[in-house]
């Protein structure tokens, strides 16, 4: 295969992940290059795919690294594997343990975690300087360990973390020990409890519960008042079980739009070196609430993604998609 070494202005990045042909990430990069006056690219490179599913994580960071890439995004089920493939860990990505961003460097592999800056980010701007003394987080996995690191650097002074899983959440709060002085991060096996007796300033969804396949809350509605604000980070779809019965109760709710934006600004800054507008990504975002004549279907939200990535999935696996 010929490698397409990559200018300064002309920039091959991608996703590797399962299942992702019907992200959003590849028009966000695509739209913002193009308004910078970049040549950059951005490639699905979907392990299902019938010409792929035969390689291993190892072997396609390879090929994409020889073929000239200057880095790629690293999505589920993959993040965590991804790491003893690398050369250097950046402090965020060494704290959570997963990497979200894989930046290539002459050949040096530099792995990052956007997720945290991207909550971070997400969360600033949606609160301000307001104090949260007490925070609860539902959901210990691997976006769950990146939000519960960025609500300890927002100045969240009580974590308390909840999970189906009492093993996740019990070695989230492990390891999160000692990050901060003074703050205090224990595992809960009684969500009611807590809600009722510790009373949260606001609770955080970072469980699958509320996606268009996986319906419901992992916080029963009941539970909600309205001095909790509440966030979902879920996004597909942005408005959840959990958020339509925040806003019932009078909540604060917030969806996870600004958490997936955020990321991906971060993700142009280490690909380019350039700084992105975080307006026009979130434009290029919320344009997929609106199909387009050329695109019928591609940029239907809600729900219908799923299908269409089943679709493309199916498509793949008889070899009728030629993408990336
Ligand atoms: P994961 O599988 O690594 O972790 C999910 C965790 O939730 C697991 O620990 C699981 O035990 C727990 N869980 C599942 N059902 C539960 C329930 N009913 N009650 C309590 N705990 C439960 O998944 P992940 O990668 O952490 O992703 C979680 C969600 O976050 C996904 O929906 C993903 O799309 C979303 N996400 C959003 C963004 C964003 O930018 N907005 C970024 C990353 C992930």
């Amino acid at each position: 295969m010929t490698a397409v070494r990559s200018t300064r202005r002309d920039i091959l990045v991608g996703l590797i992940g399962r299942g992702i042909a019907a992200s959003r990430t590849p028009s966000m990069h695509i739209a913002e290059g193009k308004a910078q006056g970049l040549h950059l690219d951005y490639r699905i490179i979907d392990m299902d795919a019938a010409d792929r599913c035969h390689l291993t994580l190892k072997e396609i960071l390879e090929q994409v690294e020889r073929e000239g890439y200057r880095g790629v995004n690293i999505t589920h089920p993959f993040k965590v594997e991804v790491i003893p493939l690398l050369d250097e860990l950046s402090v965020n990505a060494n704290a959570v343990s997963a990497v979200n961003t894989v930046v290539f460097d002459n050949g040096v592999r530099r792995g990052h975690n956007t997720d945290l800056r991207g909550f971070t980010e997400s969360f600033r701007r949606e609160f301000g300087s307001r104090p949260h003394q007490h925070v609860l987080l539902v959901g210990a996995g691997g976006a769950g360990a990146a939000v519960a690191h960025a609500l300890v650097d927002c100045g969240v002074r009580k974590l308390s973390l909840y999970d189906i899983d009492r093993g996740h959440a019990e070695s989230l709060a492990d390891h999160l020990a000692g990050k901060a002085a003074g703050v205090s991060v224990n595992a809960v096996a009684d969500l009611a409890a807590v809600i009722a007796e510790d009373r949260p300033d606001g609770l955080v969804n970072a469980t699958p519960m509320g996606m268009a396949n996986r319906p419901g809350s992992a916080v029963p509605p009941s539970l909600l008042a309205p001095q909790i604000w509440v966030i979902d980070i879920v996004y597909f779809p942005l408005e959840t079980e959990l958020l339509r019965a925040a806003r019932a109760r009078g909540c604060h709710a917030v969806n996870g739009e600004g958490m997936a934006i955020f990321q991906a600004v971060r993700a142009f800054e280490l690909f380019t070196g350039l700084p992105a507008d975080p307006d026009r990504m979130r434009a290029t975002f919320e344009s997929f609430g609106r199909p387009t004549p050329d695109t019928p279907g591609a940029g239907v939200l809600n729900g219908d993604d799923l299908e269409i990535q089943d679709r493309r999935r199916r498509q793949d696996s008889l070899g009728l998609s030629n993408r990336g």
